[in-house]
């Protein structure tokens, strides 16, 4: 199928761009198009007018502070995936993206764009949303930084206002003493996830402080459950407790006694992985 007929501009300035999506009540924003215009082919979505912001400057850059990673709305995956600097100040940015669709994807595919398109099958929303991030996002009325707790409104729905361009996320450095993991399940690697779950724990000496669980292709939008009493009960079950607030939903890819099966399955294996990881690195800041 083709594309519904639409408008396309591709602004050469911010202002430009947002006083466009501003004027137009049926625009939308490109990204890197690999999820809209699956959308425009399959007429699932029927834009009056496309605003191209490959062209904005100043857009693409991931940049690494002792706080955490800022990534730009033109910075590919692929792009943050190779930075090591990124990887080593949050390495639960790399261990997802490797699971985030194939190289020609993220090649062209922005992670800002994945996270503003909030699909809950998706792997970075709910890594932001665990590592308790942020989105800026600009408009013709200025500024504002949405928690990522507040980002995601419901299935394919974000809060950002329609006249609203997400500018920059940030995913916060792993602290001292924290750990994080992931694993999926996808029929192929690249696929996306029948389940993918993530873990972050954060200790002190060899208690567990703090635990939490974040959820892919699980619920209709990117899931965090806290863990933490079951984790430090030796008879409590972390899954029993997440699954105690999802709901698992069965689609043509999965039955939903399946996706609890997968939750039961990798929910304690990241748990343990993290904790390991957020021991190892204990261990490196003393024997470096
Ligand atoms: C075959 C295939 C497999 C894939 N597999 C996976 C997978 O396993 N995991 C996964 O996470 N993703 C997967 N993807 C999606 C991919 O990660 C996309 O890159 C991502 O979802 C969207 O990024 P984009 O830059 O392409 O956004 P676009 O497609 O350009 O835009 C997506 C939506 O976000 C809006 N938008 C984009 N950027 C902004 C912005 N800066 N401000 C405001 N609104 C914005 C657009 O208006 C649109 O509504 C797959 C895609 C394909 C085609």
């Amino acid at each position: 199928m083709k594309p519904a007929p639409f408008a396309y501009l591709r602004p050469a300035t911010l202002e430009e761009a947002l006083a466009a999506l501003a004027g137009e009540q049926g625009a939308k924003v490109l990204a890197g198009g690999q999820s809209l215009v699956p959308l425009l082919n399959m007429r699932l979505a029927a834009p009056s007018m496309l605003i191209d912001i490959n062209a904005l400057p100043d857009l693409g850059h991931v940049r690494v502070a002792e706080d955490g990673v800022r990534v730009g709305a033109l910075a590919r995956h692929a792009e943050v995936l190779g930075s090591a600097e990124a990887e080593q100040a949050q390495p639960l940015l790399a261990m997802a993206l490797r699971h985030v669709a194939h190289p020609t994807i993220r090649n062209r595919g922005t992670t800002v764009g994945s996270i503003v398109h909030a699909d809950a099958a998706a792997e970075v929303p709910m890594v932001l949303r665990l590592l308790e991030g942020s989105v800026d996002v600009a408009s013709v009325r200025g500024r504002r930084t949405i928690p990522a707790a507040e980002l995601f409104a419901g299935p394919l729905e974000s809060t950002l206002a329609h006249d609203e361009i997400a500018v920059e996320a940030f995913f916060p450095a792993l602290a001292p003493g924290a750990g994080v993991a992931f694993q999926e399940i996808a029929r192929r690697h690249g696929d996306y996830a029948l389940v993918g779950v993530a873990a972050h724990v954060e200790t002190d000496g060899e208690a567990v402080t703090r635990a939490r669980v974040g959820f892919v292709s699980v619920s209709d939008v990117p899931v965090v459950v806290d863990v933490t009493d079951a984790v430090q009960d030796p008879a409590g079950d972390p899954a029993a407790t997440a699954l105690a607030e999802l709901d698992p939903a069965e689609d043509i890819h999965a039955t939903a006694a399946y996706r609890t099966h997968l939750v039961k399955v990798l929910a304690p294996r990241v748990l343990a992985a993290a904790t390991d990881h957020a021991r190892s690195r204990a261990g490196e800041a003393i024997h470096p």
